[in-house]
């Protein structure tokens, strides 16, 4: 059988039937769900409730040892295998009728060790599992805007917070991973292991297998000059094509962004805020008080309604943004800008300003540039990123008709800004399907297929971007495809310790 035609078995055949389950709930600690069971619709909720996947049998893995006994089930029975640990990414995911949703949300366990200093997240970690016992060491990791985004899905899509100016993506301070490939093996990528398998988990998705922990590099950030300046809607213009100015002056210690956000008339939104549109800049500073009021002075000269700049501890950046903070249901997309001139601006606000009629609840433009521009040393799949600016637009879609309108219009921002797109989009905030071509450098997204093709030919991993397999093998996991390997079999672990000093192998 060519490839095509294993992909095309494998998409239209139905290979659950329901029969031997049960060997698959003996073999894990975790929950098995299968259509028609109780649990089954809570299971296969994503956090991103827009998002409505009914997947022929839903695995809440609780344990690395679970997931080997579920990759394992799955390929011997020619099931497609979709990994997910929060459902914050599941947007753009293909159907998975077919499929095992393979959810880690149970696996949580978090260990920092400050003497690296370094994490070890396990695949289900939410990043406030990981910022907040941090921070009792001094400590903060790289960290997105949102508490309760997971560590993993963030991480191998690059992962950009608020020290991205001066520490790059999540995904390049990843020092080892371990991975279960389609071939049923838990495998340990490092400095010393697995080159290829680490590098491909660095930024260029999850498509090589279902990560169960990573471990990542902390920085010595207690404090930071963080906050928001609020100016009214009307003022969009004035205020963005300032920030774009002042973008050009800040040094790497500066991370911003500048957004358009209307807040909805709930009453969790403080009454002055309520239901009314602003024009926001959002930065964090790692640096103390004196210096970041001085970094800041030329946009606080504008005169904002709302202020609320000053030292913040480290896991508290996670609420500047004001990210929804319960399951939504959410539609969104996101583009590279290669630059984000006076003339962009002018589009961006014609488009989504104080004048367009738009159900989009924020249009934001991050700046990039600083440590993200320079090749990180032995950086993944991301190592650096041209492009300036990155934009994104969304909100929420509670019906369908909601959501086909902010899909629309979110659609119709990323259009408008066309003539600055970079050369491909921002892999983590391409919310609409699109394949990994689209979402990383073309010489990655080469290499990638090369791995691809060594470590998972039949793409039995379902990645939100897919990834087609070509080419030659390049670092051949030293297994046959393991389809035949029974559910059961211990786990083939290598015989590893690794920096957190735990048996890898052999256990
Ligand atoms: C409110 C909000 C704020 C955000 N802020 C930022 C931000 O500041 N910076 C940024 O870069 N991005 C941001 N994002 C985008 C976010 O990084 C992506 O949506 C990301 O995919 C979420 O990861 P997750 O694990 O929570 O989601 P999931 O939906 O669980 O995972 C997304 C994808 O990651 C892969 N994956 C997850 N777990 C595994 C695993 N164990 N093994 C293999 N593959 C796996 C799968 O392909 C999966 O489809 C934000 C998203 C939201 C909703």
């Amino acid at each position: 059988m060519n490839l095509k035609e294993r992909q095309e078995s494998m998409t239209t055949s139905n290979p659950i039937a329901g029969r031997d389950l049960e060997t698959l709930r003996t073999a894990v600690t975790g929950d098995v769900f299968t259509q028609g069971d109780h649990g089954y619709d809570e299971a296969r909720r994503p956090w991103n409730l827009a998002a409505d996947e009914r997947p022929a049998v839903v695995v809440m893995a609780g344990s690395a040892a679970d997931v080997v006994q579920a990759v394992r089930f799955a390929r011997s029975r020619g099931m497609r295998i979709a990994p997910q640990g929060t459902g914050h990414g599941s947007e753009p995911l293909e159907p998975l009728q077919d499929a095992m949703l393979l959810r880690t949300v149970r696996m949580r366990g978090v260990r920092i060790d400050p003497a690296v200093p370094a994490a070890r997240a396990e695949a289900g970690a939410l990043w406030q599992d990981v910022t907040v016992p941090a921070a009792e060491h001094g400590l903060a990791a790289l960290a997105g805007s949102s508490p309760d985004v997971g560590v993993t899905g963030y991480t191998l899509g690059g992962g950009m917070g608020w020290l991205a100016r001066r520490y790059g993506l999540a995904a390049n301070s990843v020092t080892a991973a371990e991975v279960v490939t389609p071939d049923g093996r838990l495998r340990r990528a490092d400095a010393d292991h697995e080159p290829d398998l680490l590098w491909a988990v660095r930024g260029g998705g999850g498509s090589v297998g279902v990560v169960t922990a990573l471990e990542m590099r902390l920085y010595p950030v207690r404090e930071l000059y963080a906050g928001a300046l609020f100016f009214p809607v009307q003022r969009a213009a004035e205020v963005v094509q300032a920030w774009r100015a002042w973008t050009g002056t800040v040094p790497d210690e500066v991370t911003s962004l500048s957004r358009i956000l209307r807040l909805p008339p709930l009453p969790e939104v403080p009454e002055r805020l309520r239901g009314r549109a602003f024009a926001l800049v959002e930065a964090a500073y790692l640096g103390d008080a004196a210096a970041g009021a001085e970094l800041i002075r030329p946009l606080r000269r504008l005169g904002p309604e709302v202020d609320t700049f000053a030292m913040i501890p480290a896991p508290a950046l996670q609420h500047l943004h004001m990210d929804p903070d319960q399951p939504s249901p959410a539609q969104g997309d996101g583009a590279f800008l290669a630059d984000f001139p006076a003339a962009a601006i002018d589009t961006l606000i014609t488009v989504a300003g104080p004048d367009a009629g738009t159900p989009l609840a924020s249009i934001e433009v991050r700046h990039l540039g600083g440590a993200l521009a320079r090749p990180a040393p032995d950086g993944g799949a991301q190592a650096k990123i041209d492009a300036k600016y990155v934009l994104f637009a969304g909100g929420l879609a509670p019906t369908p008709e909601l959501a086909a309108a902010v899909r629309g219009h979110a659609q119709a921002v990323k259009d408008a800004l066309a003539a600055w797109h970079a050369d491909y989009d921002y892999y983590n905030l391409e919310e609409t399907p699109a394949p990994a071509s689209a979402v990383l450098p073309p010489d990655s997204y080469r290499r990638l297929q090369k791995i691809k093709a060594s470590y998972d030919p039949d793409q039995a991993i379902i990645s939100a971007h897919p990834v087609r397999p070509v080419g030659l093998l390049t670092s051949a996991p030293d297994a046959q495809p393991a389809l035949m390997r029974s559910v059961g079999e211990p786990a083939a672990l290598g015989d590893r310790r690794g920096a957190f000093g735990e048996r890898r192998a052999g256990e």
